[in-house]
């Protein structure tokens, strides 16, 4: 597969055209930001845990039965994905209460939601990413009443792949968030899994494991991602 063109250029990933159709090059950078790009660095060796971190996570998804993008390792910060047509808006499952939902509705950090919160945000740094439902999605179509239904439930059952996964690691899955793209008639996991996008804490010391690491500058941010991979079985080489 021959790398092509840039294709677009996000905070934390780059994405190359190749000379399938079908097919993107997503490489995985080093660069960390925060608050909408307000705060920015450079951590060594994020692009390449974040990397195998996603094809790990995207593996064990697919074999759950959910349509994911990804495909296969290309090196250490690259892997091979299908090409999406991205849906702009953010899936977000809460387990534990964390971050905005504290900050939106004052409710104490920790606590612990069942039935968990499923909450929908716009792709939008610009509009600071707001909070939108379905009738804003519907209204504006930015994607079908099916497809919504088809991003919640898979968002779902990620959830329950992934909840137990951790679990088994002795991490407690705080929330997430996913994004889904068209592909061939249907709905696809697009975008990374990674602690990037996600809360993980250890299930004893409730240690944040995850970017909120960086966000909240307690240090040892790759360490953090490191110990959860290794917790995992990942081979990060
Ligand atoms: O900030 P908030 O509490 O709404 O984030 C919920 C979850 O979604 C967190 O795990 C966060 O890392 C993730 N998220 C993300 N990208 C965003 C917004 C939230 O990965 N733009």
């Amino acid at each position: 597969m021959q790398k092509g063109a840039e294709l677009y250029a996000g905070k934390a990933k780059t994405v190359y055209e190749t000379d399938d159709p079908d097919r993107l090059i997503l490489e995985f950078r080093n660069d960390t930001s925060a608050f909408d790009g307000e705060k920015v660095a450079q951590l060594e060796r994020k692009g390449m845990v974040n990397n195998k971190f996603n094809a790990f996570v995207m593996d064990k998804l697919a074999a759950a039965g959910i349509p994911c993008h990804f495909e296969q390792l290309l090196s250490d910060n690259e892997s091979v994905v299908k090409r999406l047509d991205m849906i702009p808006v953010e899936c977000v499952v809460r387990n534990i209460a964390a971050g905005s939902l504290v900050r939106r509705l004052g409710v104490a950090e920790g606590m612990e939601l069942d039935p968990p919160v499923f909450e929908f945000f716009l792709k939008n740094d610009a509009l600071h990413d707001p909070m939108i439902n379905d009738y804003h999605i519907r209204a504006f179509g930015w994607a079908t009443d099916q497809e919504v239904e088809t991003m919640k439930a898979l968002t779902f059952k990620a959830n329950e792949v992934l909840k137990q996964m951790f679990l088994d690691a002795g991490i407690l899955l705080v929330d997430y968030k996913l994004e889904f793209g068209r592909y061939q008639g249907g709905v696809t996991l697009g975008d990374e899994f990674s602690p990037d996008g996600c809360r993980l804490w250890d299930a004893e010391s409730r240690t944040k494991l995850d970017k909120d690491r960086f966000r909240q500058g307690l240090g040892g941010v790759v360490e953090a991602y490191e110990e959860v991979a290794h917790r995992l079985g990942i081979e990060l080489g």
